[in-house]
């Protein structure tokens, strides 16, 4: 990933403060210097429109084969459906159908012998595109690549053996509140999501 590229993303996240830098408390209890708040993508999308265009750039430069852009509902549908549009493909989402990552039926030409990447928000551990990579392995459908705006791990997981293309790789760092450098430092400690101040 170029520098350019790294910043220009990171400007775009923080444009629509879907990616925040301060002082948050996790729902772990531990304490991170970043918080990604992914819904404001989805409330954005003038600025959502303009970070597709980075990933649909990078898809495009790996000059990969391949028909469908698939993503897992509901957060990625936004992203992987513009990237689709860009890319002049086909799309389709995989969906929870009792708690299990499926295709719901319906889609016309998910085929063997078609050939699909895989479009996600956050990577955070993998285990939501490993459900997709089952999905399209029941299907017939050979997987061309997977991509993502966020990959939290910088880059350490790897899917289906491959590697993940990633806008922005970002290992975030949780401190224990006894070991905080932010609370040695006295940077105000956020609770993200409680934005009605108590
Ligand atoms: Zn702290």
């Amino acid at each position: 990933m170029s520098p350019t590229e790294n910043v220009t993303v990171l400007d775009l996240f923080k444009e629509c403060d879907a990616l925040l830098q301060g002082h948050f408390k996790l729902t772990s209890g531990k304490h991170s210097e970043w918080y990604f708040e992914k819904i404001r993508l989805i409330e954005n999308p003038a600025a959502l429109d303009r970070i597709v265009d980075l990933l649909v750039n990078r898809i495009r430069s790996e000059k990969k084969v391949f028909d469908y852009v698939i993503s897992p509902a509901y957060g990625a549908i936004a992203i992987g459906f513009l990237a689709a549009l860009k890319l002049r493909k086909r799309f389709a989402f995989t969906q929870r159908v009792e708690e299990k990552m499926a295709f719901r039926p319906g889609w016309s030409c998910l085929e063997a012998g078609t050939r699909a990447v895989i479009v996600e928000d956050i990577l955070t551990t993998g285990g939501s595109i490993q459900e997709v990579v089952e999905c399209l392995k029941q299907k017939g459908v050979a997987l061309a690549g997977i991509y993502v705006l966020v990959d939290r791990t910088a880059g350490a997981v790897l899917i289906d053996g491959r590697p993940v293309g990633s806008l922005l790789a970002l290992k975030v760092e949780a401190f224990d509140p006894d070991d905080c450098p932010l609370c040695r430092a006295g940077v105000p400690l956020v609770k993200p999501g409680a934005s009605d101040k108590k």
